[in-house]
């Protein structure tokens, strides 16, 4: 881009074409005079007077100051005054000074007095109170005299009237930035510049502005606003041919991108390439020729129209940018939120949103790179502008999901879901399926107070969603309530175990035969920071749906080792079980970590026990054998935890990798009301004694439970009736209570 597009510079070529009035062609002289003789001798003797080329004098008369009141009041532009002093009064000549400058408030008038009689001329703190430049005697005037006097209050005048001018014009110039500045969209921007382009130069019959492309300024280029005689015009192509005759004008400005000044047509040029490519070129028209001082102006204006249009694109940039997934093209979450705020009540009543995320979006990106991905997105993109045509409102909401804002009448079919929830993308001759997950949500289902939050939300329950390998979801309040909530909730846990805030509790295993404390077993506890509870149960099912669930074990196994040895080093050599699950157990490091953990503590692995729950051992049984081996090979205890809750248990008992079986507490709590319970608990009892398991039945809370199945062989027992979970320093308080010799 030519430096000089952006600035406003008037090359000296330029400037020669131009034809330019020096100043104020016409210069007039008021003669103020009563005595009919001497008015026409002096008139005449100006007559001969010497002035700078192109001026031309014209010399008024006036006999009183009623006539010469309103020959000034006619001409504004008056330069001098020859004024008699005395007239019908004897000081007419000061009343009229007095009524110039007061009352004409023409301050800018030069005025010198003559006076016939010495006697009457006036003090000289009333000549500078009236600003009356010079007091001659008539009697001294010679011809060469006068001529010095007229020619020296000529120029005077014509510089300070030059001065006024240019700083009346200066003023407009800065009425004009201030009206121009305060507009932030280009059709009002260009209408002020065209406004006050009129309004400097003193445009009486239009001015258009055309907008066109750097690239091609032929193609697309049209008049975006236009004024005065162009009025027509607006919006019309430049090709058109009602622009015939200004069209060379326009395209010699695109050409040569520079300024062309004329006597009475102007033709502007701009450009903003450095942030789009749009140029502009503004074409004025005046009756009369433009003065220099006029070109002046516009100099100084011009360079406010160049930071205007460049303000307004980069307005209209950083609007863009805000609102555009850049790489894509296509609309962000910024305007997804700009829409969702910009919406009627009834408007959201009346809207769902679809929000679809790409399924193993990560591993993708991994596998096959940005590329390939943007690729996707935008394959995904054009499917869903098909499927969705406008109204529909589509955006790329996060990095791999995207939003849909459609009417609430419009079905979501099986077929829909189906056709969004699965999909095929061709990328190099090569077809990759792709599969999606599909939340759907009336906007009016959830309360929210900005569309950041219900964005949120949908993300969070969208999440929920994902973690639970589900691909379609529908949602009320009260399950986004519950999602969101979760959502929210895993978001803490994490924060909470990387912190290594949980806590463990430790809850004693009983021989039921002695009573003797034989065990005990560790359970997790998260305390929130607002210090409520959060029931085990619950953040264990958060953490195995997302992926925190190893992260949790391990600290726990950690605090686990650690109480150990600190009973150890009490005297107590009683085991500790701690629960994992089947996750850790798929990790091929996960029992090295342990028994390095164990290691390092010192203490003996025959003092650590594992439980692992039947469902979880039945389904991964064959995966996790091989990890179980290593515990039992290296002393560590197993426990099936739960047992009896999954189906193949009892035909399978005699294949599992373990020592110790845990009857679940629904049987041993049906006890007492169940004949069933009763059933499968003997049958566990029978058949787990014939494997050599030894068998712990968890949850006793009463004294008939606990008898019945120490009657019926039950080794160990569990339970609130011996001892709810406590934390170790209970535990070893507690423990010297107990008989345990
Ligand atoms: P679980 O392994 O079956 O643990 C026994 C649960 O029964 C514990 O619940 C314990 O407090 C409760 N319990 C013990 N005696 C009685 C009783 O007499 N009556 C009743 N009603 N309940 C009794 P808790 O602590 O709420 O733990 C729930 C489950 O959370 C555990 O069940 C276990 O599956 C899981 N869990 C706890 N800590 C961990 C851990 O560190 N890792 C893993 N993976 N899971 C854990
Ligand atoms: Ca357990
Ligand atoms: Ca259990």
């Amino acid at each position: 881009m030519a430096e000089s597009s952006d600035r406003f510079e008037f090359n000296e070529e330029n400037n020669q074409d131009i034809e330019l009035s020096t100043g104020f062609k016409q210069w007039k002289i008021l003669s103020v005079e009563d005595n009919q003789n001497y008015q026409a001798a002096l008139t005449s003797s100006l007559a001969s007077i010497e002035l700078p080329d192109g001026v031309e004098l014209t010399v008024l008369k006036a006999a009183s100051v009623y006539e010469a009141s309103s020959i000034l009041n006619a001409h504004k532009d008056i330069a001098l005054i020859l004024l008699d002093v005395v007239m019908e009064e004897d000081d007419s000549g000061l009343k009229l000074v007095k009524i110039i400058r007061d009352e004409l408030a023409n301050g800018l008038v030069r005025i010198v007095l003559l006076t016939g009689q010495p006697g009457f001329a006036p003090e000289k703190e009333v000549m500078k109170a009236l600003d009356i430049d010079e007091y001659w005697n008539k009697a001294d005037l010679t011809l060469d005299k006068l001529h010095s006097i007229v020619k020296s209050n000529l120029r005077t005048w014509n510089v300070s009237s030059q001065l006024a001018e240019a700083k009346q014009g200066l003023q407009l110039v800065l009425d004009a930035a201030r009206s121009i500045n305060s507009r932030y969209d280009l059709p009002s921007f260009t209408r002020a510049v065209l406004t006050e382009i009129g309004n400097i130069m003193g445009v009486k019959k239009g001015g258009l502005l055309c907008i066109g492309n750097n690239e091609n300024p032929y193609k697309d280029t049209h008049v975006l606003t236009a004024s005065g005689c162009y009025t027509a015009f607006e919006g019309v192509a430049i090709t058109d041919s009602q622009l015939v005759d200004i069209r060379d004008d326009i395209n010699q400005a695109f050409e040569q991108k520079q300024h062309k000044i004329g006597a009475t047509r102007s033709v502007f040029y701009f450009e903003t390439s450095h942030i789009n490519e749009k140029v502009y070129v503004i074409v004025v028209t005046s009756d009369a020729p433009i003065t220099e001082a006029h070109i002046n102006l516009l100099r100084v204006f011009s360079e406010n129209i160049s930071s205007g249009f460049t303000n307004i694109a980069l307005l209209n940039r950083v609007t863009e940018l805000a609102y555009t997934h850049l790489d894509l093209n296509i609309p962000n979450l910024n305007w997804l939120k700009k829409e969702i705020q910009n919406m009627s009540i009834t408007e959201r009543q009346e809207t769902r949103l679809l929000m679809i995320e790409v399924k193993y979006f990560d591993e993708m990106k991994f596998t096959f790179g940005y590329e390939f991905i943007l690729n996707l997105l935008k394959a995904v993109y054009l499917g869903l502008c098909a499927t969705f045509p406008p109204p529909a409102r589509i955006s790329l909401s996060g990095h791999k999901h995207f939003s849909i804002l459609i009417a609430t009448d419009i079905p979501i079919t099986q077929a829909l879901i189906h056709a969004l929830t699965f999909g095929e993308f061709k990328k190099d001759e090569v077809v990759h399926s792709t599969s999606f997950t599909l939340l759907d949500m009336r906007l009016d289902a959830v309360q929210y107070t900005t569309p950041a939050k219900l964005i949120s939300t949908a993300e969070s329950v969208l999440k929920e969603a994902v973690v639970n390998n589900l691909s379609y979801i529908q949602n009320t309040q009260r399950q986004i309530d519950e999602m969101s909530r979760r959502y929210h909730l895993m978001g803490e846990l994490r924060k909470a175990i990387r912190e290594r805030k949980l806590t463990v509790m430790l809850q004693p295993k009983l021989a039921l035969s002695s009573n003797k404390v034989v065990g005990f077993e560790a359970l997790a506890r998260w305390q929130r920071d607002d210090g409520s509870f959060v029931r085990p149960d619950e953040f264990i099912a958060i953490a195995e749906t997302s992926g925190l669930i190893t992260m949790l074990d391990n600290l726990i196994v950690e605090k686990t080792i650690a109480a150990l040895q600190q009973l150890c080093a009490l005297g107590y050599q009683i085991p500790i079980a701690f629960n994992a699950s089947s996750f850790d157990l798929l990790h091929t490091d996960y029992f090295s970590k342990v028994f390095n953990c164990l290691s390092q503590a010192g203490v003996s692995p025959h003092l650590l026990e594992l439980e692992v729950t039947e469902t979880q051992t039945i389904t991964d049984y064959e995966k996790i054998k091989a990890t179980l081996q290593k515990f039992v090979d290296s002393g560590i205890k197993i426990s099936i935890d739960d047992f009896g809750t999954g189906y193949s248990s009892l035909s399978r008992i005699s294949n599992i990798t373990a020592h110790c079986i845990k009857i679940d507490r629904s049987f041993i709590n049906q006890l007492e009301q169940d004949d069933v319970s009763q059933h499968v608990v003997n049958m566990i009892l029978t058949l787990g004694k014939k494997c050599d398991f030894t068998i712990v039945a968890e949850g006793i809370e009463t004294e008939f439970q606990k008898n019945w199945l120490r009657s019926m062989g039950c080794d160990i027992g569990q339970g609130y009736l011996f001892a709810k979970p406590m934390c170790l320093e209970h535990i070893v308080n507690w423990l010297p209570l107990q008989d345990n010799a």
